[in-house]
């Protein structure tokens, strides 16, 4: 990285003053001010007079660009993005084929509605969903714009399919802000505290923790889990189980082998509709397109969006036709869903998956952060789990087990300071995950971790 000095208020250098974004950023770490450096703690004052108090912010520097892997600030600091805007930027922030797609499109047209007057690239998504998904019987699609409203739409599905109304939701789990969506999240603050009432006929069941579950099997916690089902809902009353294969803002929650196919197993012998929330696991995060592959499940309604449309909003619910078919014509949709300029990004964003091969780059990224982490000697590191680029340090204190959030807090504000975008997650705030964009260079990942083994050591 280069370093000018970190205590003199900011000129910013020649490339922050037209940067632009995509690749030609250079992929480097810069430090040219403090972090926050004095333009975005300007910004930060203006921020809490306009913006609600209700909208938090992780770390306070102001984007100008972004490309490949660094985000830029308004102080000329180039940062090492391992959140990807929250798994969203997995072909890098600004990637080519994204911008030259969605460019061309403005030009054309920005909306119809496609419900009112539709338009091709969202049959093109459609088919692109029903072609990649998981299983190889006929399939239907439904496009919206954020995650939370694909769980909502995929619920609202599977009640209309089975006429029946119960949802079992899981320990840790993370859905999403809308109301159905908080009551299916798991974790009271800061998701839900005061936001109440929530949905009613939300039902919620332990997970498989292995970390923290006693190392019980992947079927044994089926076991618990499908008895607590039968015992307190009732498969007769249960229209659908909903769960992320790797629990994302939960903790990077990697469930044991044989958990998730007895779920979907009891599901299909239950006339229960099986969704999976691909929204953060999605699109090659995992080393595999969607992580349900990874033990060779198959769901009957997948829930996807952040990776989808490299950085444009876009989400989609893909599934089992005759399920997806079953709603009455117009009872799904919106104004924005699907939306021209998000459908061409998702086109753009999944080839770029599959022409470079980004499943096969989220299994190296796994491997060096894997490797990289396994290494570091401190019995503070609880586990080290997730799978491709979607790795996560679970941080307690050695003297009890417990989960350690002030360190986990501290670890992160250091690693900010110096350059490094990190995420927390987890049910008890002591979770460091990693979300690398799948474009970011060997180079800029295994600097990044040094970062980390180093503000970990002084923390
Ligand atoms: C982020 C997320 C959501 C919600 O997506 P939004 O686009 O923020 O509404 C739902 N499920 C999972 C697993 C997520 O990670």
């Amino acid at each position: 990285m280069t370093l000018v000095d970190a205590t003199t208020p900011a000129t910013l250098p020649e490339t922050a003053t037209t940067p632009l974004g995509g690749p030609t950023l250079p992929q480097e770490r810069r430090l040219v001010t403090s972090i926050p450096g004095p333009a975005s703690r300007a910004l930060t004052l203006r921020k809490n007079q306009a913006v609600s108090a209700g909208v938090g912010v992780t770390l306070p520097v102001y984007a100008v660009a972004a490309g490949g892997a660094v985000i830029v600030d308004v102080d000329g600091n180039s940062l090492i993005d391992l959140g990807s805007g929250i798994a969203v930027t997995g072909v890098g922030n600004s990637a080519p084929a994204v911008v030259a797609a969605v460019s061309a499109q403005l030009a054309q047209f920005t909306h119809t509605c496609f419900s009112v007057v539709p338009y091709d690239s969202y049959i093109d998504v459609a088919e692109a969903l029903n072609r990649l998904t998981p299983g190889d019987h006929e399939k239907r699609s439904a496009l919206f714009n954020s995650g939370a409203e694909a769980v909502e739409n995929a619920v609202k599905i599977a009640r209309h399919f089975t006429g029946k109304q119960a949802v079992v939701a899981f320990d840790h789990a993370y859905h999403g802000r809308t109301n159905l969506t908080m009551g299916l999240t798991a974790k009271n603050q800061p998701y839900k505290n005061g936001f109440g009432p929530f949905a009613p006929e939300v039902y919620r069941v332990p997970t498989s923790y292995p970390y923290r579950d006693g190392g019980l099997s992947g079927a044994e916690a089926a076991r618990r889990t499908i008895s607590q089902i039968e015992k307190q809902i009732g498969a007769d009353n249960l229209a659908a189980v909903i769960i992320e294969p790797i629990q994302g803002e939960g903790g990077f929650i990697v469930p044991a082998a044989g958990f998730l196919p007895a779920l979907v197993d009891w599901c299909r012998a239950h006339n229960v509709v099986f969704i999976a929330d691909e929204v953060q696991t999605g699109f090659a995060r995992t080393g595999d397109l969607f992580a349900c592959e990874h033990e060779g499940i198959v769901p009957d309604l997948i829930c996807t969006a952040k990776g989808i449309a490299g950085g444009l909003p876009l989400s989609a619910v893909t599934g089992r036709a005759d399920i997806m078919d079953a709603p009455q014509g117009g009872g799904l949709g919106g104004t924005y869903g699907g939306n021209p300029l998000a459908c061409v990004a998702a086109l753009a964003t999944i080839a770029t998956y599959e022409s470079e091969n980004l499943v096969g780059r989220a299994r190296q990224i796994g491997a060096i952060i894997t490797a990289s982490l396994t290494a570091i000697d401190d019995p503070r590191i609880g586990e080290v789990r997730g799978r491709g680029a979607m790795m996560a340090l679970e941080l307690i204190d050695p003297a009890t087990g417990e989960p350690d959030a002030a360190l986990t807090g501290r670890v992160l504000a250091s690693a900010h300071a110096q350059g490094v975008l990190l995420l927390g997650c987890g049910t008890y705030g002591n979770v460091i995950r990693l979300l690398p964009p799948l474009s970011i260079t060997d180079a800029l990942l295994r600097e990044a971790l040094q970062v980390l083994a180093e503000v970990l050591a002084a923390s």
